[in-house]
């Protein structure tokens, strides 16, 4: 069989390995599978492109392999579970600037019209890719400030660049000889990556990783285009409109549009409705005892402290302790809980918590009102009331899990600190709420050790 045809063959195993590795991603249960097979057909379309291309040297490219393959593994071994969407951006920002660098070698004078179009896209989204993803990146391990950065006139010069994007576009297709306007295409792209994210506060940045996600997969459906590669324009497209569909969900458990996302400046002001009338009472977790070894229905609602506490494990202890004493146990899962979309889904699964327990926001909810005991476990942005209650609060109109309506409610955390959005919480002094202050593992610990 001719050679061209069994590369393609594969290049379709490939294509259809991950259309189905993405499907079984679509449920805990299966995302381990869903995961192996994606990586499979990854392994092959590896390999066949390597027949694929006219390769000039074997050697070079198994030293890359070897050594991105050692940074790969040891990043992922070693990064903690609470910083894995920081992460998430540096493999965005650098699948973006592999797109840059493959736009670039591309570049062949004698290419057509509509070849120069593909490698410049390639260059300018992946290059934007990279330097946003970069500013995320910063923005997400607190290594620059997180809150929005801006300035008067910056909407100007937003606009200045990208009609300069678009100037040297149009000169560097019509000229792909002439060096500079490659050179003025990648610096700007460059520039327009930080100038995107720059006005984009700390909290909303899960949003736009995940946006970025889906540039660096529209940057290598480009360059997929530019270099003749089928399974590369494949992969890049269900990147792309895979990272834009997440994109959609967060926002629309953020109740907030993709461009007040994008252009709002959330966070770079301070709400200044922050008046919270009640008062704070404390209770200790041997106390918290009693309460719910009297309960018949608890809701246990965990966000971005449990991963932080590592208190997965002993949670599950609880739920069992708490089965054991007649009582019907549901966890209530916020789209936006942690620091990652399905954080907490990966977080119980890995200490064996049934599915079935696990319930959406949409589920819970309407549940609420007969829940005895809300146990809200480092959760606080996506429990806080305010987005219900208070009109000037940034996170107005964001659907929270409501749990200020079960009869009584414990939050576990070890101070009065705010979360990630920053903003205070009046949750906290309602009437039926009750701080059980300190981490939340040994907190739980020593609910357990009263049960037993
Ligand atoms: P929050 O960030 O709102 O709150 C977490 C709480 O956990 C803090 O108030 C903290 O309080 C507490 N905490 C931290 N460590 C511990 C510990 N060891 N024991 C007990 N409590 C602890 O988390 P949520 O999950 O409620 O909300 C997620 C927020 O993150 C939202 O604003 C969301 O937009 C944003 N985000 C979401 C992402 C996603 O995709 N899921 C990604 C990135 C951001 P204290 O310090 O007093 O203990």
């Amino acid at each position: 069989m001719d050679t061209n045809i069994i590369i393609n063959i594969a290049y379709i195993v490939s294509a259809a390995l991950f259309i189905f590795g993405l499907k079984l991603l679509g449920s805990p249960a299966t995302a381990r599978k869903g995961n192996m097979l994606s990586s499979l057909g990854m392994l092959i379309a590896v390999v066949f492109a390597l027949f694929d291309q006219g390769i000039i040297s074997y050697s070079n490219i198994a030293i890359g392999i070897a050594i991105g393959a050692i940074i790969g593994a040891t990043a992922a071994r070693m990064i903690e579970m609470t910083s894995m969407p920081e992460l998430v951006a540096l493999f965005n920002g650098f699948g973006g600037l592999a797109s840059l660098l493959v736009g670039w070698s591309a570049i062949d004078p004698s290419a057509n019209t509509f070849t120069m179009i593909t490698i410049f896209l390639s260059i300018l989204i992946g290059g934007l890719t990279f330097t946003g993803s970069l500013i995320a990146w910063g923005k997400l391990s607190e290594r620059i400030a997180g809150k929005a950065i801006v300035f008067v006139g910056q909407n100007v010069v937003n606009s200045v660049i990208v009609l300069a994007i678009i100037a040297c576009g149009v000169m560097f297709v019509m000229e792909p000889s002439n060096a500079n306007y490659l050179y003025a295409a990648v610096a700007l792209a460059l520039l327009f990556g930080i100038m995107a994210v720059i006005p984009i506060g700390g909290a909303d940045m899960p949003v736009v990783i995940s946006l970025l996600n889906s540039y660096s997969g529209l940057a290598a459906c480009a360059a997929g285009f530019a270099i003749g590669n089928n399974l590369l324009i494949v992969a890049g497209s269900l990147v792309g409109a895979s990272g834009i569909i997440l994109t959609k969900i967060m926002c629309k458990a953020m109740n907030r549009s993709l461009s007040n996302v994008l252009f709002s400046g959330f966070g770079s002001v301070k709400a200044t409705t922050d008046v919270i009338e009640g008062e704070v009472k404390p209770l200790t977790p041997a106390d918290a005892y009693y309460i719910l070894e009297a309960a018949s229905t608890v809701a246990i609602i965990p966000g971005y402290g449990m991963a932080v506490a590592q208190a997965q494990h002993v949670l599950k202890e609880l739920q069992e302790l708490l089965e054991e004493n007649g009582a019907d146990v549901l966890y209530g899962i916020h789209p936006v809980a942690g620091r990652m979309p399905g954080h907490m889904n990966v977080l119980l699964a890995e200490a064996d918590v049934s599915y079935d327990l696990l319930l959406e926001m949409d589920e819970i909810n309407p549940r609420m009102e007969t829940v005895d005991v809300a146990i809200v476990i480092g959760a606080n942005d996506v429990v806080n009331p305010a987005a219900r209650e208070m009109e000037g609060s940034p996170i107005y109109g964001m659907p929270v899990i409501n749990v200020d309506q079960a009869r009584t409610v414990f939050v576990l955390k070890r101070s009065m600190a705010s979360g990630f959005a920053g903003i205070a919480n009046p949750l906290f002094f309602k009437e039926n709420t009750r701080m059980i202050f300190g981490d939340a593992k040994e907190s739980i610990t020593t609910i357990i050790r009263e049960f037993e």
